[in-house]
């Protein structure tokens, strides 16, 4: 079995989902949607400061009880992978979504468990 992060005893949520917004839910709206059902709390990590928590609750069908934004403060925004999981470390979320392969790998460096969405991965070729 491949396994490219160490396990992280410190995260013992399975019930907290988080994703990021533009380009991963704002892709795949309907999937994500799906995927979100059974977790009992949604976080979404996002820089993005224009979406409402009232805008993701219709869309997620939830109410603010059980879903939560984090958009990045401005004094963030030189480590924008670091702080996503920082937050997705600290809410101990059972499994993150990003379409930026670098916050994918910073969440494994803390043990976090997190899927890269590729669609547009040339985006972040560096
Ligand atoms: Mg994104």
């Amino acid at each position: 079995m491949y396994k490219e992060y160490p396990v992280c005893n410190e995260i013992k949520s399975d019930k907290t989902l988080a994703l990021d917004w533009d380009e991963t839910i704002g892709d795949y709206p309907l999937a994500f949607r799906a995927l979100a059902k059974p977790y009992d709390r949604v976080i979404i990590v996002t820089v993005n400061n224009e979406l409402t928590l009232s805008e993701a609750c219709i869309w997620f069908e939830r109410s603010t009880d059980d879903l939560q934004i984090f958009c990045c403060p401005y004094e963030n925004m030189g480590d924008i992978p670091g702080w996503k999981a920082a937050v997705c470390y600290a809410e101990k979320v059972a499994l993150m979504f990003d379409d930026n392969p670098d916050v994918v790998r910073a969440c494994h460096q803390k043990g976090v468990n997190a899927i890269c969405v590729s669609e547009r991965a040339w985006k972040f070729e560096k």
